[in-house]
């Protein structure tokens, strides 16, 4: 192909690329002895130019095209080149690979765990198999009954988690959780689905929606409103929408975040959260990385327990309140919380104790002044 491109592309005689042609005939059938040496014809001739020219494009347009994709293609190595840092372990100090038997079966655990949360059962058995790690059968047990109940629903079968819903009703009931309607009503659309002879089926069913009739009044009058329909068919009728398959993905969604919080653990694993955590904090760690080895200060971070900076990880990884002193403007904590004064201003323990004079408080916002025994601990 490129040798041919070439030649077509190195001549501008018609001719020439006739010859090519017959050239290339000869190899496949041999050429008629009474055509040899006849001169072409006028309109034969227009032809061939017209469609030597058409190729020459083609293969002009190919060629530049290729170098389009070329430069593109040159340029991802160089991109991953620039983006990716051959040397992140120096972020990490070299003790956190040490091979403390505490700390590794930490991590261990935590493998475990996120295999359990994903489902990968088998898996995690034979980490725990391989790495001699004991696992309670009581920290089991609710990631085997999570991971049953939504196979079940993969594979559209409501019974375990209508059975699971029911049983705990009231406490999904506190929670504000609207699991069991939904099942409920998924149940009540598959038999609408079954067409007119499943109609008694489904009237019968409907009584299930007594308890949230209040709750789910709205979505209660749209599936009765469907029933009109029966007969010409779900699909053909303005309630399609009711077949749609996301109710199924939002109803897994909805088991998955419930029964979680049900059963007090985390929607994400703490390894997964801990992982999406790292990946934002470290093009900002290998930054600093940087600053600090440019400035010559090695000293500066010494990799214990805490980061030379504080790093923004994004509302999704805000879990708790907390309380910054205005005083001190460093984060409270245990050791130094929050004292809300008489005046109603919250300033950190610390910054109180500093503020202490001949055992008075001035409130260094208003100038209130007070006993110092006064002010109250706040817990967020
Ligand atoms: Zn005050």
């Amino acid at each position: 192909m490129a040798d041919c491109s070439l030649d077509l592309l190195g001549s501008s005689n018609p001719l020439s690329h006739l010859s090519l042609l017959s050239s290339w005939d000869h190899r496949r059938v041999p050429p008629c002895p009474a055509l040899q040496g006849t001169p072409l014809s006028a309109t034969l001739s227009l032809v061939m130019s017209q469609c030597c020219q058409k190729i020459k494009d083609t293969v002009q347009k190919l060629a530049s095209d290729h170098k389009d994709i070329h430069s593109s293609v040159s340029r991802v190595g160089k991109a991953i080149d620039r983006n990716f840092d051959s040397e992140i372990c120096g972020v990490v100090s070299d003790a956190v690979w040490d091979a403390r038997e505490q700390q590794q079966q930490i991590l261990q655990m935590a493998i475990v765990e996120h295999l359990y949360q994903q489902g990968m059962l088998s898996v995690a058995e034979e980490l725990c198999q391989e790495s001699t790690l004991n696992v309670d059968l009581d920290f089991k047990q609710p990631f085997l009954e999570l991971n049953r109940i939504l196979e079940a629903l993969h594979e559209q079968d409501l019974g375990p988690a209508l059975e699971w819903a029911v049983s705990h009703r009231q406490r999904l009931l506190e929670l504000n959780s609207s699991l069991e309607f939904k099942l409920h009503r998924m149940h009540f659309i598959r038999l609408l689905a079954g067409g007119p002879e499943k109609q008694l089926e489904a009237l019968s069913y409907a009584r299930h929606f007594q308890p949230f009739a209040r709750l789910h009044q709205r979505e209660i009058q749209v599936m009765m409103g469907s029933l009109v329909y029966l007969r010409l068919g779900l699909e053909k009728s303005p309630y399609c929408h009711l077949l749609d398959n996301s109710h199924w993905a939002e109803i897994c969604e909805t088991f998955t975040r419930d029964a979680c919080s049900l059963l007090g653990l985390s929607v994400e694993s703490p390894l997964s959260v801990s992982f999406a955590s790292g990946c934002v904090a470290l093009p900002v760690l290998m930054n600093i990385k940087a600053v600090i080895e440019q400035r010559q200060c090695t000293g500066v971070w010494s990799h214990k327990d805490e980061l030379p900076i504080e790093i923004e990880l994004g509302m999704k990884c805000w879990y708790h309140s907390v309380f910054a002193c205005p005083i001190l403007r460093q984060q409270t904590s245990d050791s130094n919380p929050p004292i809300k004064l008489i005046c109603g201003h919250v300033i950190s323990r610390d910054a109180l104790n500093k503020l202490i004079n001949g055992g008075k408080l001035k409130c260094p916002y208003c100038p209130m002044e007070q006993n110092p025994a006064d002010g109250k601990r706040i817990i967020f």
